[in-house]
């Protein structure tokens, strides 16, 4: 009898490894364009196929909730004043305008006007140079542009979960939400845009997941007149484009607004702000940022980054004041 209860356990311990190393980590992929933005989506596990087609729908519906151009959008009833705004809306307007004051006003979701100006808007007229009159009549207009994708990184990667899903990646033309831990266990590696070449990298990151990785840089929309590049990421301060030695941010954090719309801002403050505003998040919130300079030094605040090998970029790791020694 002993023999026969312990032949049954072995046989359960043998099914249960059995099953074990059978999970399903199947991934599936899905390619949607919404926001302008040709996107990658990859779930893992039995839940995918049916998780990716709910997140699909989740890009349609927050695109025309959230884009300006779109009549009938959310955004577009409110900078026409047609409509009491939607509740969504109204709790991501609140976000926006905490991350305007953490940043000193360097992320404005007011640019509406001052965008269109410069052809850089959603239904944009061409790219030209505004004349200062314009820019200083230009009223706030409502523009999301800066933390579209990062509020759908956010929404997509809780949705996913929420249907069953415990590990994505969520590719949004370039930025990247991530969710759960690779399903072999293994860090995540994620490719860092070099922002002087498209086809090469700066380097490679590092992570355990559950972040969203923003990337924002002067190269991405511009256009040149009489020799000058002028680009779209706008220093409210002045209503041109941001000159600020910064030209391209990657922001790690966990929240995927505050990571896009920060990247965007560290264009605009520049380095040496940049990385006060880090330190005056800490506690907060965890940020991690890895910029590049004009003069063609790469900071990153970040262990799990690995500079690339090019030769192009001086890179140094910025140690937190905490931190240092002697
Ligand atoms: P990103 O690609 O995330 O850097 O966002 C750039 C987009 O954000 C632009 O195309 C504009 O729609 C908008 N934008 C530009 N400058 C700013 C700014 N200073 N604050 C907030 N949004 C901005
Ligand atoms: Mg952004």
């Amino acid at each position: 009898m002993k023999k026969c209860v312990f032949t049954m356990l072995l046989t359960l311990c043998l099914a249960l490894t059995g099953c074990a190393a059978r999970a399903d980590d199947t991934p599936h992929r899905r390619t949607v364009f919404a926001m302008d933005t040709v996107m990658n989506l990859t779930a893992y596990g039995a839940n995918g196929e049916a998780a990716l087609s709910a997140a699909e729908q989740e890009l349609y519906r927050l695109d025309a909730l959230l884009a300006r151009g779109i009549e009938g959008s959310a955004v577009y009833a409110l900078n026409h004043g047609t409509a009491t705004p939607d509740p969504e809306l109204s709790a991501l307007l609140d976000e926006a305008g905490k991350i305007a004051n953490a940043t000193g006003g360097a992320f404005d979701p007011y640019l509406g006007a001052v965008l269109d100006l410069w052809g850089f808007g959603s239904g944009a007229g061409e790219n030209r140079v505004p004349t200062a009159a314009e820019l200083s009549d230009a009223g706030p207009l409502l523009d999301l542009g800066g933390i579209a994708k990062g509020y759908a990184g956010q929404r997509v990667r809780a949705q996913l979960l929420e249907n069953g899903v415990k590990s994505a990646v969520i590719d949004l033309g370039g930025d990247v939400a991530l969710l759960g831990a690779k399903p072999n266990g293994a860090p995540w590696r994620i490719a860092i845009k070099d922002p002087a070449d498209e086809s090469a990298y700066l380097g490679i990151l590092e992570t355990a997941g559950d972040v969203y990785i923003a990337t924002s840089g002067v190269y991405e929309r511009y256009f040149e007149e009489n020799g000058m590049r002028y680009h779209h990421i706008i220093d409210p301060a002045t209503g041109y484009p941001a000159d600020s030695g910064v030209v391209s941010a990657t922001a790690i954090c966990e929240n995927g607004v505050w990571a896009d719309a920060l990247a965007t801002a560290c264009c605009v403050v520049g380095a040496e702000k940049a990385l006060g505003l880090r330190e005056s998040l800490a506690g907060t919130m965890d940020v991690e940022l890895i910029l590049v300079t004009a003069d063609g030094r790469a900071l990153y605040t970040y262990n799990g980054f690995t500079p690339g090998t090019s030769g192009v970029y001086n890179y140094s790791l910025v140690v937190d004041k905490g931190e240092q020694h002697g």
